[in-house]
């Protein structure tokens, strides 16, 4: 039986589809804001989400898996202003930096990802509805949400509305009744990109943004999960549910799933530190593979401290079992330890004890289940290593070295080797090629 932490409830719950049939699930991740390179922090969002996803397919659940791309906001914008460049070139470009990046992280695609300049139609019928049930109003050209008026909020985040009140601020230019009332959608100003609506020229709020494409993409119903990253409980996924509940009348999402931060020695992400790990830089030196390991190494909800330390445990652990899968030809199947691994990502998706299992099977002679387990979490560990020819031949030069017993050169030529990613082992039969 599966069991997942709800944030919602704050427990760990049993796993029941809406669907009567109890075979699909519908599922929905807050996507980037495409304005710049993705980075670790996104990695272990998209790679928790997609082992979540993977799983429910391999419990035997139809998965819709659906992802959007905030395609225009003010960091977009701004960025966009200094380089020149529309804000939709912008958004692009960061959108295929993020296929790209993900694809060798084996984060499957999902089935459709909706992006807000395709899709502003959809909100502004869908504001029109807050507005209708009476949650909404129209401010000089803007419209916001009365959170006051929904008598639920702060049940994600467990917070209290008069406590938010002493912290809350009306901005200047900003048209709203009450300080906790947030944007639906922003009159246009000089310079932005802007639709037209009932209420005139402007562009969506974040937040409307997922409630309009998510319920979109499932025909207007309670779905069973949504996810992002913790840091979205509060406000965006709060203000999500407001929305949404308002509009439709009933509930917005069964499960709510959140992933845990990641830091880097210790200190939040951020650019201003200099420590804003972008996944380029990082395949740079480490396979994505050994990223993945890395990411699924630390329960989701867990934090996840990063440190070059802990990607070189990572990388260990996975030229272990790789290396396991070169070596071993076995075909036994081991029932008890898929079992095992079962039970482990039955158990809100505890991906390190699963890890665990798979530690246990190498040496055993039961490659078959090894490979079967890693591809639940979409491990990729059965690689066919192909040595390039310049490669073979720098091998073959240190042989003759080493033959010449000129060890200097054979040293130097097996340092060039290792720059390319590849390290000679000495064996009784010759040398041996092994990938980095
Ligand atoms: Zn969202």
């Amino acid at each position: 039986m599966l069991k997942i932490y709800n944030t919602l409830s704050g427990k760990k719950e049993e796993f029941v589809p809406i669907d009567k049939n109890g075979k699909n699930v519908n599922m929905y991740v807050c996507g980037i804001t495409s304005y710049d390179e993705v980075h670790l922090g996104h990695a272990r969002c998209y790679v928790v989400f997609d082992v979540i996803r993977r799983y429910l397919g391999y419990k035997g659940y139809a998965v819709k898996y659906i992802q959007n791309f905030t395609d225009i906001d003010d960091k977009i914008i701004n960025r966009s202003n200094e380089l020149q460049i529309t804000s939709n070139d912008l958004a692009e470009k960061y959108i295929n930096d993020y296929f790209t990046q993900m694809r060798k992280l084996n984060v499957l695609d999902a089935d459709a990802y909706p992006k807000v300049t395709e899709k502003i139609p959809e909100i502004i019928e869908f504001i029109k509805k807050i507005i209708d049930t009476g949650y909404g109003y129209v401010a000089e050209g803007d419209v916001y949400f009365s959170v006051r008026k929904f008598k639920d909020y702060g049940k994600l985040s467990k917070r209290n509305v008069d406590d938010l009140k002493s912290g809350a601020r009306i901005l200047p230019g900003e048209n709203k009744n009450d300080p906790l009332d947030f944007a639906l959608w922003k009159k246009t100003k000089e310079g932005e990109p802007y639709w037209d609506s009932p209420w005139g020229k402007g562009r969506p709020g974040w937040h409307i943004e997922c409630s309009a494409m998510s319920l979109g993409e499932f025909g207007f119903n309670t779905f069973d999960i949504h996810g992002g990253g913790h840091d979205l409980i509060f406000p965006h996924h709060e203000n999500e549910i407001a929305q949404s509940e308002a509009a439709l009348g009933r509930p917005f999402v069964k499960y709510w799933i959140h992933n845990g931060f990641v830091t880097i020695n210790k200190e939040k992400m951020s650019k201003s530190l200099g420590n804003f790990f972008t996944l380029r830089e990082i395949y740079k030196k480490y396979d994505p593979m050994i990223v993945r390991y890395m990411l699924l190494s630390q329960h989701y909800r867990q934090p996840l401290d990063f440190s070059e330390n802990k990607l070189e445990q990572a990388k260990n652990a996975y030229q272990r079992i790789v290396n396991a899968v070169r070596k071993t030809d076995g075909i036994k199947d081991d029932i008890s330890a898929e079992q095992k691994f079962i039970d482990c990502l039955d158990d809100d998706f505890n991906t390190p004890q699963a890890l665990a299992i798979i530690h246990n099977l190498i040496d055993k002679n039961n490659l078959k289940t090894l490979l079967k387990l890693c591809d639940i979490i979409g491990l990729i560990v059965d690689i066919k290593t192909e040595i390039p020819d310049t490669i073979k031949k720098l091998t073959k030069q240190r042989e003759q070295a080493r033959k010449d017993k000129n060890w200097h050169l054979a040293d130097e030529i097996r340092e060039k080797i290792k720059k390319e990613g590849f390290e000679i082992e000495d064996t009784k039969l010759g040398p041996k090629i092994n990938k980095l």
